[in-house]
């Protein structure tokens, strides 16, 4: 058995973390813990976009694959302003 401390020495320094310990997220809505990635497309404008062109920019959420619910923790915060991923049962 060797120590945290070693463990952490033979990673470099970096954490070592034992997925076991780590906290399980779910669903804020029914509670389920499995998701599916699903792509909100946010559009860049052709005035702000580098090739003058409008570009179609797909963001990876989690939905809960029981009731479709995007939980606010996996919901990028500067995305809020304008998507509504969560649908209302
Ligand atoms: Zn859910």
């Amino acid at each position: 058995m060797i120590s945290a401390n070693q463990l952490k020495n033979a990673f470099n320094g970096q954490l070592n973390i034992n997925p076991g310990d780590l906290k399980t997220l779910n669903c804020e809505n029914c509670n389920n813990d499995k998701f599916d990635q699903v792509f909100i497309i946010k559009k860049i404008p052709a005035l702000l976009s580098p090739t003058g062109k409008q570009i179609l920019l797909p963001i990876p959420v989690f939905e809960c694959t029981e009731c479709h619910h995007v939980s606010k923790e996996m919901f990028p915060e500067e995305l809020e302003k304008n998507a509504t991923p969560a649908k209302t049962n």
